[in-house]
């Protein structure tokens, strides 16, 4: 193996800037260890994690469980593709299907390809199941939504950032204002709509919560066109709103569900699409696939980290402490008018601070709680998000609470 160097952040730090492409622009801090709320940087300093790898780690980080599934699988069968059968997947797909109540689901491995899969997953439903002409499907979306960055998603994305100058753009996408039942009425009045896709909390966007009754309204209007309700969990799923899925708070069952990120517990990349037979049954050999999903490793590490969600009751946990997060964080909007108001469900949290959203503040506060112990990255505008690992105590998060007080009375 080649061994690592023992190098600076600073070395580290430009050494990406010069090798890598610029796609992204972290906060710098640069880290070589985690383990639960906990990373360390390369300098030995100890932060508490308070983004979860956008929710990708909602068990913590390198849970002992989960590590030591992907650790057995990969001394024992990594990878045989599709092309055989392995004596995981099945067993994989079993408890995935009871776990979340759906009859079938089709494994990927990052949450683009799965959101890519539901995509073609519903127009195949609507062309065979449903009547549609062909190439005439039509997909209901939000504005300000986040699926991914794969060609097609970024097609019905309004973010500029991401869309400007990878078109000509795929067609087949209406899109409607989120939080919005007139204009989701509306649109699915028009011809030949297939499926209407959304995120239960647009966490991208800035954690956005819709109003109570949004999801089962729009589900009920769905089933009424006959259209598919299609939940993209890939964020808000796996125990980080206070419910095993955020479509839970409302109790509606989407016909298509979507889920990424914390289905692996962010220790290999797993994605999955749930349905029932009706749906799922249109999907036919050769007609979609990919060469690691549904991999050994990405199997066993799925299963246990979903059995460590339920063994340590996580959505529960998110939920309690999630309650509390804010409770505290109302305290310091009301003491600082730097922050404007905190918003969210469970651990997924966003706080809004008071100025343009141009200005660097959201930023510089970021800067300033990494100085003091805790990362945290600015969202969308002048949005930071707070979504630490949900096995935190409460204890850890009453410290956290402090940091974020005392950073803010440095602003
Ligand atoms: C992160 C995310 C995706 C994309 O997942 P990747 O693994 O980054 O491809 C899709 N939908 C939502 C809601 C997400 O938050």
């Amino acid at each position: 193996m080649k061994t690592l160097e023992k190098l600076s952040s600073a070395q580290l730090i430009e050494m990406e800037d010069k090798h890598g492409a610029h796609n992204y622009h972290p906060l710098p801090v640069v880290l070589e260890r985690g383990e639960g709320v906990y990373v360390w940087d390369v300098e030995g300093k100890k932060y508490y994690d308070f983004l979860s790898a956008y929710s990708a780690v909602n068990q913590g980080h390198c849970h002992p469980r989960i590590v030591d599934a992907m650790v057995n699988q990969a001394r024992t069968l990594t990878l045989t593709s599709r092309a055989f059968h392995n004596n995981v997947l099945g067993q994989f797909e079993k408890y995935v299907t009871e776990y979340f109540g759906f009859d079938k689901i089709l494994p990927m491995n990052t949450g683009a390809e799965a959101v890519e899969t539901a995509i073609k997953l519903c127009r195949k439903w609507a062309y065979e199941k449903n009547g549609i002409p062909e190439n005439e499907a039509n997909i209901i979306v939000c504005e300000n939504n986040f699926h991914g960055r794969t060609t097609t998603i970024i097609s019905f994305s309004n973010d500029e950032n991401a869309r400007k100058n990878f078109g000509p753009y795929t067609p087949g996408f209406i899109k409607i204002p989120y939080n919005d039942i007139e204009a989701l009425e509306k649109a699915l009045a028009e011809e030949n709509v297939a499926g209407f896709m959304v995120e239960p909390i647009q966490g991208e966007a800035g954690v956005y919560v819709p109003d109570d009754n949004y999801l089962s309204e729009a589900k009920e209007l769905c089933k009424a066109s006959g259209v598919l309700f299609i939940a993209d969990e890939v964020q808000t799923g796996i125990a980080r709103t206070g419910k095993l899925l955020a479509v839970d708070h409302e109790e509606v069952e989407p016909d298509i569900l979507i889920l990424g990120k914390a289905i692996s517990g962010g220790v290999y990349p797993v994605s999955a699409v749930l349905a029932n037979d009706t749906v799922m049954g249109v999907i036919k050999p050769g007609q979609h696939g990919s060469t690691f999903g549904g991999n050994p490793v990405g199997a066993a590490v799925a299963m246990a980290a979903l059995e460590v969600v339920k063994d340590e009751n996580l959505a529960e946990k998110a939920e309690e402490l999630g309650q509390f997060f804010r409770d505290e964080i109302h305290k310091l909007v009301a003491k600082y008018p730097i922050v404007k108001l905190v918003r969210g469900k469970g651990l997924l949290n966003a706080v809004v601070i008071n100025d343009s959203e141009e200005s660097e503040t959201a930023w510089n506060i970021c800067l300033k709680l990494r100085d003091n112990g805790l990362l945290a990255k600015p969202t969308h505008g002048n949005i930071i998000r707070f979504a630490p690992p949900l096995v935190m105590t409460k204890d850890e998060l009453i410290d956290c609470i402090s940091i974020i007080d005392k950073t803010l009375a440095e602003f």
